[in-house]
């Protein structure tokens, strides 16, 4: 379509989650014509972000230190843990401000059609976690849909028989969908309205 490096920048966006051919060649134009501190720093951004972002040895979350915000801070309650897939729903359960315990970001959920089996996920952490005896209670906040259904039910056959109360999210979240995109309202009474698993 076109010639050298405007062709490589909208193919490399065109790869991104969400971008289709239309918004590539959009956003391409749109840097072309910005100014140049602006793509700067983008540009500085982007490697930024590859350099410099970690993920908290404990949680899992996105961190720039050894350890999350969230587990560095004393004042959350380190006797519940809620389990997420990933980090945006860390964002999405704080959004509620319902919580203020520990999370633990599985980093996905299981998924026998893409491959993906407890193995793959940050169980085993979990699970370390877990053995001290400071955690009483645990929260799945997988998503609604299959994959995050087979996830919970997954972990809460691992987890009761340990004496820990299993909990997983009330209904009302909008099925088959994404935690991250539940409005705080509806996440934050599914969070409180939440029902033991036995
Ligand atoms: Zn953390």
């Amino acid at each position: 379509m076109y010639e050298g490096a405007i062709q490589d920048l909208i193919d490399e966006l065109g790869r991104l989650p969400g971008v289709g051919p239309k918004s590539a060649q959009r956003i391409a134009f749109h840097l072309l014509s910005a100014e140049p501190a602006d793509v700067e720093r983008l540009a500085s951004t982007l490697i930024r972000v590859k350099n410099e972002v970690r993920f908290c040895r404990i949680c899992g979350n996105v961190a720039e230190a050894d350890e999350c915000r969230i587990c560095r801070d004393a004042r959350r309650d380190p006797s519940v843990i809620c389990v997420v897939e990933e980090p945006k729903d860390v964002v999405a359960v704080e959004r509620t401000r319902e919580f203020r315990g520990r999370y633990h970001v599985l980093g996905g959920a299981i998924s026998p059609i893409d491959g993906v089996g407890p193995d793959d996920l940050r169980v085993r952490e979990l699970l370390t976690r877990l053995a001290d005896g400071t955690v009483t209670e645990l929260i799945l906040a997988t998503d609604p849909n299959l994959e995050g259904e087979a996830t919970a039910t997954y972990l809460a056959r691992l987890v009761t028989p340990m004496g820990i109360a299993v909990s997983r999210l009330a209904s009302g979240l909008p099925v088959g969908g994404d935690l991250e995109y539940a409005d705080e309202v509806t996440l934050g009474r599914a969070l409180s309205g939440r029902r033991r698993v036995e």
